[in-house]
């Protein structure tokens, strides 16, 4: 399978480097010339095994040859990224987001169809360590399913090769579900983490911030109610309390880009749910709280 992955940060090189490992033809996509010319020279690193890689940057790789495209830039970058590489996909080729967030998947269907379009999440943990290379603490999952809901054997074909891969994939009719649980789960852990700069265990420990957390669960499962998503409160909330006791030292990711002066992923995230609540005429003051500051913050650091 030839395999475009737009975006080669820390997820983009695991997912290309384990479909290159595994067979496929795979190039990666990104604006930072520094990276593509990384791994157009040494591959992609992970945890220390190297793995060769074609690299380009947006507009100079070849078009109309990818049978999946895959989006790994930040939720973020999703419309530009798409609109700047929807001419690497060959004629019925399938666009593939596992990105967090809300939205990513009809960003991309307004590119390029909701029937070329699937979506889902993913838990694998990976840092980056240098331009070409990424470092993995531990193992994840993927779970996908069409954006427009159908069965197509496409579905079963893209979650077959990632897990020939090694990415523990699996087709998932009910994704839109684990969609909007990671986006809650989100909310709460990266949003309280990026507005205070502690660890997940440290917010574990402090009352307010662990009340606060179970809080922002409570108003994400109740917009996912409104908007004829079923979620099972008592497993994010258990998911949390897990984190919050067992990955003590993480920092979450929209941490990390506050302290390096990226924008957060606060649109796709916090906004999104809010959003989703004003809809539904839902009163949610902590989320709205906390995704007011969190674009403070971005407008602080990182201004449009
Ligand atoms: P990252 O910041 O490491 O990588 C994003 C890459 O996209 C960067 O290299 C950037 O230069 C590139 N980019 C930006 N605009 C682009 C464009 N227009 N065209 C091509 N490339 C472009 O981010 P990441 O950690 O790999 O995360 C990607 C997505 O996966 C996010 O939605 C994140 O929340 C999600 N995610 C990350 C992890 C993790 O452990 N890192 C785990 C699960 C989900």
């Amino acid at each position: 399978m030839k395999v475009a992955v737009v975006g080669a940060g820390a997820m983009g090189m695991l997912f290309g480097g384990r479909l290159a490992r595994a067979g496929h033809d795979v190039m990666l996509i990104d604006v930072d010339a520094a990276r593509v010319s990384a791994i157009d020279a040494h591959g992609v690193t992970e945890n220390g095994a190297a793995v060769s890689c074609r690299a380009f940057l947006p507009g100079t790789a070849p078009r109309s040859m990818a049978d999946l495209l895959i989006v790994f830039t930040k939720a973020t970058h999703t419309v530009p990224a798409i609109r700047q590489n929807a001419a690497l996909l060959r004629p019925g080729g399938v666009v593939l987001t596992v990105q967090n967030g809300l939205g990513n998947g009809s960003a991309i269907a307004a590119e390029v169809g909701a029937d070329h379009v699937l979506v889902g999440i993913t838990n694998w943990p990976a840092d980056l360590e240098g331009h070409g290379e990424i470092h993995v603490s531990g193992s994840g999952m993927v779970k996908l399913w069409s954006f427009d809901g159908e069965d197509r054997p496409v579905v079963h074909s893209i979650a077959d090769a990632l897990e020939d891969a090694g990415l523990n994939a699996s087709a998932e009719p009910s994704v839109d579900s684990a969609i909007w649980t990671k986006v809650i789960f989100n909310a709460t852990l990266n949003g309280i983490a990026a507005l205070t700069g502690l660890t997940v265990g440290q917010i574990g420990d402090i009352e307010p911030t662990r009340a606060l957390a179970m809080r922002l669960v409570a108003e994400g499962v109740a917009i996912a109610g409104a908007s004829g998503i079923t979620i099972d409160e008592e497993e994010v909330r258990s998911s949390v309390a897990f984190a919050l006791t067992h990955h003590r030292d993480h920092k979450p990711s929209m941490l990390q880009d506050v302290e390096a002066g990226r924008r957060t992923e606060v649109d796709a995230i916090q906004g999104a749910l809010v959003n989703a609540a004003y809809r539904h005429g839902i009163a949610v003051p902590a989320l709205e709280t906390c995704a007011a500051l969190l674009r403070g913050i971005d407008a602080r650091n990182a201004p449009a």
